[in-house]
């Protein structure tokens, strides 16, 4: 008899999409004529940059002749995009990253999906709520869990993220093994400063707890005092990987590539207590499991990561937060304290004693503006929506219009 992979079964359906999907379907049947602005997704909506698709082309071409045709590349990453990242990303924040530890790869989901089944089952994982629900679910899958009850499942251990604490949750009092840690913070925009993490980093390591750190949003960061890398903070390589991606940075969610940093000093220990290279680890999982990003994506990636390309992303990611200034400033306006908005592409709004749900059909009823209910990314979001600025202009406008004139 085949048998299924029983965790699997106490998966909670994705509800918020399908749920959203239906309110907006409802609502558009009732009102044939009324324009919806979508301000819920979390993709982004402007094309690649020139650099980016001129590397790109050429990468395709290179492909199109016998002599520069190139088959299978190496698993971690071809040497030109790893050094590109570490040049590019790495050493002018004054971080010692060596290209060999930096892990190309099609996504940052893939990758913080992946990367538990390093790891014992019996391990004590901490979550941020509200949370990015993929660190949920493959922790569910792998049988770290137990049921599902009232909102939360049994054995994780929840980091709630509340207005006392900016939505940066402290270490928590117990001993934990494996925490995923998410900033700039999708779903609420929140950022955290050197002692904050620094924090973290000596739990860590009194702990010898490991850190996975997503930094998928590190492009937005404006403010200078933010870290834009775990690895900024001492002693962090020996208790910590990082995540990033090109999605969000440079546009790539279509195109696919991002990258993981293992340290050589990362450790994780066997069951007689000797450490173990976690580097090593990643490197065997990736060469057994994964054949390597496409060339010319990792061409174009590269040419993100030059100075010309950085220049561009830069456009890129100021658009979107001039989006997110108008969002904001918008709903304050009209009466709302919002989070976030200011080093990331989400604002976090404050339903004002509302529940998620209540402030989401007030929005799309009044002003046909879609959004995000907070508890779909957990316990602590309930009260709050998550707003995107992933969007053209005049749509934000519009919708901060349409909102202004029907809740002032
Ligand atoms: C969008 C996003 C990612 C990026 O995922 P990709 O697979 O690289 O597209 C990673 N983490 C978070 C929290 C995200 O929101």
């Amino acid at each position: 008899m085949i048998q299924i992979n029983e965790h699997y079964t106490k998966l909670q359906s994705s509800y918020l999409f399908v749920e959203i999907a239906r309110r907006v379907e409802t609502f558009q049947q009732r009102n044939p004529d009324r324009q919806i602005i979508k301000l819920g997704i979390g993709d982004v909506t402007r094309a690649l940059t020139p650099t980016v698709i001129a590397a790109f082309h050429a990468a395709i071409d290179e492909m199109a002749r016998d002599e520069s045709f190139r088959g299978y590349g190496p698993e971690q990453g071809y040497d030109f995009l790893r050094e590109a990242i570490v040049a590019g990303d790495y050493r002018p924040r004054g971080v010692d990253v060596h290209a060999d530890e930096v892990f190309v790869s099609d996504g940052a989901k893939c990758d913080t999906a992946n990367i538990q089944e390093l790891f014992d089952s019996a391990i004590t994982v901490a979550v941020p709520d509200p949370v990015y629900p993929v660190y949920v679910d493959t922790n569910v899958m792998a049988g770290r869990t137990g049921a599902w009850q009232d909102g939360r499942y049994e054995g994780l251990v929840y980091l709630e993220g509340t207005p006392a604490n900016g939505f940066v949750p402290p270490p928590p009092e117990r001993a934990v093994d494996l925490i995923y840690l998410c900033f700039p913070n999708n779903p609420t925009g929140a950022v955290a400063d050197v002692e904050r993490l620094a924090q973290w980093v000596e739990y860590a390591r009194s702990h010898k707890a490991l850190i996975l750190f997503d930094a998928a949003y590190v492009e937005f960061i404006r403010d200078p005092q933010i870290p834009h890398s775990i690895f900024e903070i001492p002693g962090a390589d020996e208790v910590a990987i990082e995540f990033r991606s090109f999605s969000k940075t440079a546009g790539f969610t279509g195109t696919r590539c991002a990258y993981t940093v293992v340290p050589r000093a990362c450790t994780a220990y066997r069951a007689d207590g000797s450490g173990h290279s976690v580097r090593d680890l990643w490197s065997r999982r990736q060469t057994t499991k994964f054949n390597g990003v496409s060339y010319p994506v990792q061409r174009a990636a590269a040419a993100a990561c030059s100075q010309e390309g950085r220049r561009e992303l830069r456009g890129l990611s100021d658009y979107y937060l001039e989006n997110a200034r108008i969002i904001r400033e918008a709903m304050q306006a009209i009466g709302y304290s919002c989070s976030g908005g200011l080093n990331a592409p989400y604002i976090w709004v404050d339903a004002r004693g509302a529940g998620s749900w209540d402030l989401f059909e007030l929005l799309l009823e009044k002003a046909g503006v879609v959004t995000t209910p907070g508890s779909g990314f957990g316990r602590c979001g309930e009260g709050f929506i998550r707003i995107s600025a992933f969007n053209h202009r005049e749509r934000v406008q519009a919708a901060v219009q349409r909102i202004s004139s029907a809740l002032s």
